[in-house]
């Protein structure tokens, strides 16, 4: 059923405070409710408790505050990962990963339906792709995993479904409010942004200065190992990329995050280990701007690949750190539920 109200979500906060004003002419109204939008991530307009009801009903029949249903949630029980699959109101499904820790609980998410740059170790490379999402369907994944855990999100990961880059217009708006002390709140070094390597769009986001990190999917030391997993379309060497992420993590004075994926007999060897110290040297970062989180290859559906053994990956690993590269290995969290880097199709 369509409806005429306004996804309160999808109005930049200056818009919302336009909005407000209509209703309110109070100044402190403005602030109020953004806080209970954003910082205090209310659920309904109902427990917005220090606004007067007249002006409740007037947000509940103008605005829409959530527009995401859960479809289906699945807790791992090996390490507490929780997948969400959101509903839209048009249908569409959102998956969206809670990672709780001690010290600090982390979710990855979405920024599109489908994904139109279609790696072929990526799950979500094989969903059709269907639309952008919107700022609000963005941000609403975080809001609707905080109401439905309990648990604060102190990290973001734009490393869901969709490349962030093909929607960078929403894609800063939400960097905007997510980094806003006023709303969110967010540490900036606390959000990552993982591209698959538009050079256009990060130079375009760099210029933003929004002091978020910067992670490419390189997965290849070379331009023709990269070709098996990033489709040839996509148009940027690793070359370019890297120079592209490289003046990025300068100019936002932030940790530039290399993602490979070691897939066995295809980018695993001690050559190409090599190689991609090479690759790094030439960027020109200091040591501590720049890591590597190497991730074994997570079978997905349909793929024949298999991730190298551990004493395998190990000695990769131990390759770059003896290049005086930082390394890590990255341990796969919720695999057991679909949910782990490179599973998140639909
Ligand atoms: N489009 C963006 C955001 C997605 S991030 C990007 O490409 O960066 C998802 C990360 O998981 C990427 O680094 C991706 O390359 C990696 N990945 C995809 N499929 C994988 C798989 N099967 N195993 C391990 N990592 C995978």
């Amino acid at each position: 059923m369509k409806t005429k109200k306004r996804y309160i979500l999808d109005l930049e906060p200056g818009e919302l405070a336009g909005e407000i004003r209509k209703l309110d002419p109070a100044r402190f109204r403005i602030k109020q409710i953004l806080s209970w939008v954003y910082a205090k991530k209310a659920p309904s307009f109902d427990v917005f408790s220090d606004v007067p009801a007249g002006m409740r009903r007037a947000l509940g029949d103008g605005f829409l505050l959530r527009t995401l249903t859960i479809a289906e949630k699945t807790v791992s029980s090996a390490d507490g990962t929780a997948r969400y699959d959101f509903r839209t109101m048009d249908g569409q499904t959102i998956p969206a990963v809670l990672l709780p820790a001690k010290d600090r609980t982390s979710a990855c998410i979405s920024t599109q339906i489908g994904c139109p740059a279609g790696c072929s170790l990526c799950r979500s490379g094989k969903t059709a792709f269907k639309r952008n999402l919107t700022r609000g369907e963005i941000l609403e994944q975080l809001l609707a995993m905080e109401n439905d855990s309990g648990r604060k999100i102190g990290g973001v990961l734009f490393m869901g479904m969709g490349e962030p880059l093909f929607n960078l217009k929403n894609l800063e708006s939400v960097l905007r409010t997510l980094t806003d002390p006023e709303l969110f709140g967010i540490g900036r070094r606390h959000i990552t942004v993982s591209t698959v390597g538009i050079v256009p769009k990060i130079m375009e986001l760099s210029k933003a200065r929004t002091g978020v990190k910067l992670a490419v999917s390189l997965h290849a030391p070379d331009d023709r190992v990269r070709r098996v997993f990033v489709p040839e379309k996509i148009g940027y060497g690793v070359e370019q990329v890297m120079k592209a992420a490289a003046d990025f993590a300068r100019e936002n004075d932030s940790v530039l995050t290399v993602e490979y994926a070691l897939v066995a007999g295809e980018n695993d060897s001690m050559q190409n280990a090599e190689k991609l110290v090479k690759l790094i040297r030439r960027t020109d970062l200091g040591p501590d701007s720049v890591k590597v989180n190497l991730i074994p290859f997570n079978p997905t559906r349909g793929m024949k690949w298999r991730p190298p053994s551990e004493e395998e990956t190990a000695k990769f690993c131990d390759v770059l750190k003896s290049g005086k590269v930082l390394a890590i290995v990255r341990k796969a969290k919720g695999a057991d539920i679909g949910s782990a880097c490179g599973q998140l199709g639909i």
